[in-house]
């Protein structure tokens, strides 16, 4: 998605640019998310500080974390720095910081949508977090109202009989809901990248398959290996998500990146034919065959349901693992049954789940700006939680910054110097 953003906007302006993937746009991450343009999450997701939260995570209590031992010396010195930023001295500075971006989330996309023709791919009605106790609900009830009041997010709060009323499919009474009205959802998020890919090729942009490892200094410019033989450019731009360390950390830089894992699977009563393959399926329409109407957050267990065009999708929180460690989706399992409790769950789709990794930053900030080092070089990643939403106004912004123009907005609070170089 972000790769994808940025390249479109500055195709858009008029440059000479070649999309480099060893994929197809929207293969991973942003094909695997729970489709949600997030206008709404202004706060980044912090660190949990008290006692309870830290401990379930510790013994692995709940299914909202989980984490390999073996991926703790690596990943412990980020989530330390990530501990420290979620304090009370930085968190608010960060959440305004964030929150800034996150206030362009849906017009940058709207008219990306519109430019691209993906309309039959959106909703605008928003989604849900459901709670399951009356003491959750109020807690959550309260936070909204401080968002509301604090940033201008808009929300509606539904009793047990309203949610019920608004999702018959819900089984259990449920404590309640926030309905966050402002944001959109996507019932086939890598679908929308690939759309936003046509219109980059529609404006005489080129889709290259290529080695982005293979990106080295080349005169006043930078080199790629791709499958068309090596491209040059004056300006690099570095959007790999996940794997943006493996160009950053052989041209110097050590910042602090680290991913966190999730899953996802599909639940369809109707039969699917074909393959999946990253994003890529052979199989019939199921529109309309998802027992919800929006998306559904259930807080106090950590899993998303979200209504896709290839029926329910499941996906789970945080799991924190090396980059290639094997799947381990424990959490996938204890979240189809905590789905089960909600709704009659249709039967799984996919044999194995799908996993992808969340590209972290220890301060809950993107990077997004000049590489502190290297003239002509651009990075654009780290975008964790809320990279679907965020691609668009990151590719625009990145875009101001290169063409040397007034930026949408400030973009100091994003620059990859704030780590020291
Ligand atoms: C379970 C889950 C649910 C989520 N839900 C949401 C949500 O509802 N809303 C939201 O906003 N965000 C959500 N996210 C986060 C969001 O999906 C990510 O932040 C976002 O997709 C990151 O986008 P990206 O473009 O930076 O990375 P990616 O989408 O991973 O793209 C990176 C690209 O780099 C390419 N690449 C990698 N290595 C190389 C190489 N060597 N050479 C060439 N190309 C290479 C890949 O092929 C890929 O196309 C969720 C994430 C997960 C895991």
């Amino acid at each position: 998605m972000v790769g994808t953003c940025t390249a479109l906007h500055l195709a858009q302006r008029g440059h000479s640019v070649a999309l480099v993937d060893r994929g197809a746009p929207g293969g991973e991450t942003s094909y695997g998310n729970s489709g949600i343009i997030q206008r709404e999450a202004v706060e980044p997701y912090a660190f949990p500080r008290d006692w309870a939260s830290l401990l379930n995570v510790a013994f692995k209590r709940g299914m909202d974390v989980n984490y390999h031992f073996g991926a703790l010396p690596s990943v412990l010195p980020h989530l330390a720095r990530y501990w420290q930023a979620s304090g009370p001295s930085r968190y608010p500075l960060i959440a305004a910081e964030f929150s800034r971006l996150i206030e362009h989330s849906i017009s940058e996309n709207a008219s990306l949508i519109a430019q691209a023709g993906a309309d039959d791919l959106i909703r605008r009605t928003g989604y849900r977090t459901v709670f399951r106790t009356a003491k959750a609900f109020d807690q959550a009830a309260e936070k909204a109202q401080r968002l509301a009041l604090q940033y201008g997010v808009q929300h509606a709060l539904l009793d047990g009989a309203a949610l019920a009323e608004a999702e018959p499919a819900l089984r259990n009474s449920l404590a309640g809901a926030v309905h966050w009205l402002d944001p959109w959802s996507v019932n086939d998020p890598g679908a929308l990248v690939a759309r936003y890919a046509a219109l980059f090729t529609a404006n005489n942009g080129r889709f290259v398959r290529g080695d982005a490892t293979s990106l080295q200094p080349m005169g006043k410019g930078w080199r790629v290996v791709t499958q068309d033989g090596p491209l040059e450019a004056q300006h690099a731009v570095i959007a790999l998500g996940p794997w943006a360390e493996t160009v950053t950390r052989p041209l110097g830089y050590r910042l602090p990146l680290f991913v966190k894992r999730g899953y996802h699977r599909h639940y369809s009563a109707v039969v699917h034919r074909g393959a999946a393959n990253n994003g890529a399926f052979a199989s019939e329409s199921t529109s309309g065959t998802s027992p919800l109407s929006i998306p559904l957050l259930d807080a106090e267990r950590g899993l998303v349901l979200a209504p896709m065009s290839r029926g329910l999708r499941i996906t789970t929180g945080a799991e924190f693992a090396r980059m290639g460690a094997p799947s381990t989706p424990v959490q996938l399992y204890k979240a189809e049954v905590a789905a089960r409790e909600l709704i009659d769950l249709p039967p799984a789709i996919e044999a194995e789940p799908w996993m992808g990794n969340r590209p972290c930053t220890s301060d809950m900030k993107p990077v997004i700006g000049p590489a502190p080092r290297h003239p002509g070089l651009w990075f654009n990643f780290g975008h964790a939680h809320q990279g679907f939403t965020l691609g668009a106004v990151s590719g625009r912004l990145l875009a101001d910054l290169l063409d040397g123009k007034v930026p949408l907005i400030d973009a100091a609070p994003y620059s990859a110097g704030r780590f020291g170089g």
